[in-house]
């Protein structure tokens, strides 16, 4: 694919977190790249940091619910607003079904694959216009303010930012944390439960190894009472929180000679299909290693490096996979964010800095840009 005579088609399937991400490092390329970016979002709806979500919706929501529009690097890309439903491989075509009903075939020279997976009731796959996820947020926030008790089932990074951020917004709130073995986080570094089971304890959260939850077929937030099969008696709540990480790969409208036996895309140390060398694959979705690496570790950046030495006729990098998971677990609270590495260790950055290099930084350096969200009336 070396030297083109015209810009290389490549479409992102998916615009979450690291298609996005994706997108915004390959529209640089504009003399070797034409990106397309189809999303069933019309903007970043990020899963990440699900407890902030809940705890501080409008916090949540300016830095992870961002119109497509206020991205400048998304300027140069053409978006669609709809849903996957098909791929032909062989004809390089993705099937469309757009928000107003359309039917369309895409056609690409590299497609990206990156449509992260579903769990519970925050990370959804399906069409979602901007209005129906602002109130989504809104009523979820408002059915967990409202409870005087709440039931947190899991024992993952998602049950455990919860546990802190509606215990730090909601202090007069019973929040109870159920999880099946004596730690919690165990994708994580051991060190990393003990600074954060201390963290949990001092904002008030009680902790209840040796749990493992009876789940109900419908794991939308619930009123309790919560059953075990750990023959502890069942346990009362207001409002159960199921983060139970049942995690789906958004995969079914992809030809199985793609996937992995459990519905994840398979990919090579690079990114790339094996057998399709125009088909790559990042984030939750690509079946890199066990701890999903690519979704966070800069798999996004190094997938449309390796896509743009590709067409330049060089060769990619392979991802480097660390032994533990990383990064945040709590989210911001209000002395600021811990970040955890693969090593153990950690760093702490107060509150003020941590927004100021939110807005100075991370904006400029990691979205190449983003334009100030209109001001409400
Ligand atoms: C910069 C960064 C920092 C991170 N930091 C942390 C951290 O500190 N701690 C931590 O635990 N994790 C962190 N993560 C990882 C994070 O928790 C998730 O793993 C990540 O959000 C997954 O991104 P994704 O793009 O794979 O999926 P998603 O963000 O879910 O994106 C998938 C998108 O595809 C869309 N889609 C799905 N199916 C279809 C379809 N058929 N048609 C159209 N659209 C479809 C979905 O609606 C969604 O918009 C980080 C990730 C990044 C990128």
């Amino acid at each position: 694919m070396s030297h083109p005579e015209r810009p290389v088609r490549v479409v992102v399937a998916g615009m979450g977190d690291t298609g996005l991400i994706t997108a915004v490092n390959l529209s640089r390329h504009r003399r070797l790249v034409d990106v397309v970016g189809i999303s069933s979002k019309p903007g970043l709806f990020s899963g990440k940091d699900l407890g902030w979500r809940l705890a501080r919706p409008e916090q949540w929501a300016a830095k992870y619910h961002v119109p497509f529009g206020r991205y400048r690097a998304l300027d140069g890309v053409r978006l669609v607003h709809g849903t996957m439903t098909g791929l032909d491989p062989d004809g390089r075509l993705v099937t469309v079904e757009s928000a107003d009903g359309a039917t369309t075939q895409e056609p690409y020279d590299v497609l990206v694959l990156a449509t992260g997976v579903r769990s519970g009731f925050w990370r959804r796959p399906e069409l979602q216009g901007q209005a129906q996820l602002d109130q989504g947020l809104r009523d979820m926030h408002d059915r967990f303010a409202a409870a005087g008790s709440i039931a947190i089932v899991g024992g993952g990074a998602t049950a455990v930012n919860s546990a802190a951020q509606l215990a730090e917004a909601f202090p007069a709130t019973r929040v109870d944390l159920y999880f099946p073995g004596d730690n919690a986080l165990t994708r994580h570094h051991p060190r990393v439960w003990g600074v954060v089971r201390a963290r949990l304890q001092r904002l008030g959260v009680r902790l209840h190894p040796g749990h493992r939850a009876v789940l109900p077929a419908d794991l939308s937030p619930s009123p309790g009472p919560v059953a075990f099969t750990t023959g502890r008696p069942s346990a009362e709540a207001e409002l159960v929180l199921w983060a139970v990480g049942r995690a789906e790969p958004n995969t079914a409208w992809l030809p199985d000679q793609l996937l992995d036996q459990d519905g994840f895309v398979r990919v090579r140390a690079d990114l790339r299909t094996p057998g399709h060398d125009d088909i790559w694959a990042v984030g939750d979705v690509a079946a890199s290693d066990p701890l999903r690496a690519s979704a966070r570790n800069l798999g996004a950046e190094l997938v449309a490096r390796n896509i743009v030495a590709t067409v330049r006729g060089r060769s990619g990098r392979d991802l480097r996979i660390p032994a533990y998971a990383q990064g945040s677990v709590l989210g911001p609270l209000h002395d600021g964010l811990e970040i955890f590495f693969a090593s153990g260790r950690r760093v702490r950055l107060p509150r003020r800095p941590y927004f100021a290099i939110e807005h100075h930084l991370t904006g400029p350096l990691m979205y190449r840009g983003i334009r100030p969200a209109p001001v409400r009336s």
